[in-house]
């Protein structure tokens, strides 16, 4: 994608900024991923394969510290290494944290951090967003019209191109991906489960979720922790996005995840991550309340050792191979 010359100047300005402020100011770069696999389809690029993701670790170990996120401050503040420090994060809790991130971490001795949104690794119900690109990407056909009554508003939908349209990279399929997500984003875990069933049937299939993109168990979790290299954090009961509620259902959120998390990993967890990285002065609030002393947004930028605890940037990672991730952060991050 080309920058327009005022984002372009813009993206110029705060790589100034933070390159004067790296001279004073103890930094470290914490990476945001979410699953390592191959999927049919990837729409908000979670998905690193597992080849590259090996040679990011790669790459990436040649010239920095591979830090667990709940030591990154004392490692910044402590000082002394003239190598940077980088921690790992996984996003949402997939299984293939376990199948396939765990050996490879193993491999690098990289430590990381996965935030869990705990009614799912409780319940295994799929992530609903993987059940909407299913049905919505790749389905063999879309009817060009519909109308889904499960939520007020209904959802309605006319796209002449739908008729023609094949395989996840379709416009008119993202089209019709974008605006079903704005609508059920909105809505609570038990009406978008029957919004999701209404949108299957009404275009003529069944709920498959993917076996790849499920949730961990708690057994599954139990492995993954049991490693030593992965530390369990919390990203909210339900993945609900906190700005839509109000104080009272935020720290019901927040603090419901840090217990159901202390109950499945027999450990209460530090850390926290804010779904869709959405945060409002009243979440940060909820995060110290229920007692989180690490918080990280999705704000991409380095994290800094006089930043706000509650609210540590994260540069999220993409599929790329790993001299690419290792030059992006040593020439525009570090730089
Ligand atoms: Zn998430």
């Amino acid at each position: 994608m080309r920058l327009r010359p005022r984002a372009l100047l813009r993206k110029g300005r705060s790589w100034l900024r933070r390159r004067q402020r790296r001279r004073v100011v103890p930094h470290a770069a914490v990476l945001m991923y979410h699953r390592v696999a191959t999927a049919a389809a990837d729409p908000w690029n979670l998905c690193v394969t597992p080849l590259h993701f090996d040679q990011q670790l790669q790459a990436l170990g040649r010239f920095a510290d591979f830090v667990p996120l709940g030591r990154l401050r004392e490692r910044m503040v402590a000082g002394g290494s003239a190598r940077p420090a980088i921690a790992l994060t996984f996003d949402d809790g997939y299984r293939d944290n376990l199948d396939v991130a765990l050996p490879i971490l193993e491999r690098h001795a990289a430590p990381a951090t996965v935030f869990l949104v705990t009614d799912h690794i409780q319940s295994g119900t799929p992530f609903w967003w993987e059940l909407l690109a299913d049905l919505a990407l790749c389905s063999l056909r879309l009817p060009p019209r519909g109308r889904l009554a499960a939520a007020q508003p209904p959802f309605e939908w006319s796209d002449q191109a739908l008729a023609a349209s094949s395989g996840p990279a379709d416009p008119a399929r993202q089209r019709l991906l974008a605006a079903l997500w704005n609508w059920l984003v909105r809505l609570t875990p038990a009406t978008r489960t029957a919004a999701l069933q209404e949108f299957a049937a009404t275009i003529g299939r069944d709920l498959a979720p993917d076996p790849a993109a499920l949730p961990l168990t708690p057994a599954e979790l139990g492995r993954l922790t049991a490693s030593g290299l992965v530390q369990a954090g919390a990203h909210t009961c339900s993945h609900v996005r906190l700005t839509d509620l109000a104080p009272a259902a935020q720290l019901e959120e927040i603090a419901g995840s840090r217990a159901a998390c202390a109950r499945l990993t027999g450990r209460l967890p530090e850390t926290f991550s804010y779904p869709f990285g959405e945060l409002d002065e009243s979440a940060r609030s909820c995060v110290a309340q229920a007692g989180f002393t690490i918080a990280c947004s999705s704000d991409p930028d380095l994290a800094w050792a006089d930043g706000d605890p509650l609210r540590v940037p994260r540069i999220g990672v993409r599929d790329a191979p790993g001299e690419q991730l290792a030059r992006l952060l040593r020439r525009y991050w570090f730089a």
